[in-house]
């Protein structure tokens, strides 16, 4: 979600929730941070001590001037849920539950108690192959089952993959997602400004599926370079090396890396792989993934690979 003005005074969030579709009372945790227009907390289950996560969006801040007086969510955040909700696997952030009050919609999410992933690479700066090759089938394997369910997130990112205990992968935040209706479909503008955006949405060509490969090649490029693949002092500087497609790839990448990195890269939407042939990359299938990391590797290289 694109950001909002800060105003301290329009957030009210109580110590106690109590959610009427569950029949559940939570104890509010501590704060994990706070989004465009959300704010994130722990939140605790007082009958089974079972720990949620709990995005918070202030109707207020949300509300355009005329949707003021009404109480029904603000659209965006109604599509961000009606898309959310139906989803179900195991890397996507589970959605629970959703209510509201006077002063803010409440949305129940599983924990990820690891942060993100942007918090991983910030700390890591690279990660290694066998890393990379662990974290991305997993990526690939969530977008896989919204392309399947005809979604399209278009906020693919590091600091939208979420982590849990195990280091599994868990792709959040569906606030730029949109449904495709019919095949051959096509979207034409999205709201707010997606990091990893696509050459196709930049130019308004219409956009669709291919839009998220791209940004899985941009998220798996920052993971094995350090840094994003177009990159310039100004906005404007960045948004001309996507649609020229100017990028280098790191020297020290293996062919299999840089041919998969390459192949999601391709200015023509047509050129990149559907979700389902990245699955069939050599890189990928290269070695096989472990079933999960332990969590010194958010600081620290594993030994093997
Ligand atoms: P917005 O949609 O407004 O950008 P985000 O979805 O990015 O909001 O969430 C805001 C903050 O909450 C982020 O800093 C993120 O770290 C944290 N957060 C979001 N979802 C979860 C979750 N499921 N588990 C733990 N922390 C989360």
């Amino acid at each position: 979600m694109t950001a909002a003005p800060e105003n301290k005074t329009t957030y009210v969030v109580p110590d106690s929730l109590f959610d009427p579709h569950r029949g559940r009372t939570y104890k509010r945790g501590r704060f994990f941070g706070k989004g465009g227009f959300a704010r994130c907390y722990e939140i605790i289950d007082v009958h089974t001590d079972d720990v949620f996560a709990c995005k918070i969006v202030s109707k207020k801040l949300m509300m355009k001037p005329r949707q003021e007086e009404e109480t029904a969510e603000p659209e965006e955040i109604a599509v961000e849920i009606s898309i959310h909700r139906g989803l179900n696997h195991r890397s996507i952030v589970k959605f629970f539950s959703c209510f509201d009050d006077i002063d803010n919609t409440y949305i129940v999410l599983e924990l990820c108690r690891k942060r993100s992933m942007s918090e991983l690479q910030r700390r890591r700066k690279i990660i290694t192959e066998f890393e990379c090759r662990y974290y991305i089938t997993q990526i690939i394997e969530g977008v896989q089952y919204l392309h399947n369910n005809r979604i399209i997130h278009r906020d693919l990112k590091l600091a939208n993959l979420f982590l849990n205990d195990m280091l599994h992968v868990k792709i959040g935040d569906f606030g730029l997602a949109t449904r495709i209706e019919f095949e051959g479909d096509r979207r034409y503008s999205v709201c707010g400004s997606p990091n990893y955006i696509a050459p196709e949405i930049l130019t308004k060509k219409g956009h669709s599926f291919e839009a998220d490969i791209w940004s899985i090649g941009c998220v798996m490029y920052t993971l094995l370079a350090g840094r994003p693949p177009f990159h310039h002092k100004t906005r404007e500087g960045i948004f001309s090396n996507i649609k020229k497609g100017q990028y280098s790839v790191p020297s020290w990448l293996t062919i299999s890396a840089a041919d998969m990195l390459v192949s999601m890269l391709q200015l023509d939407p047509e050129r990149r792989p559907a979700i389902g042939q990245l699955l069939n990359c050599n890189f990928l299938k290269a070695a096989k993934v472990p079933q999960f990391l332990p969590s010194f590797c958010l600081t620290m290289a594993p030994r093997i690979g």
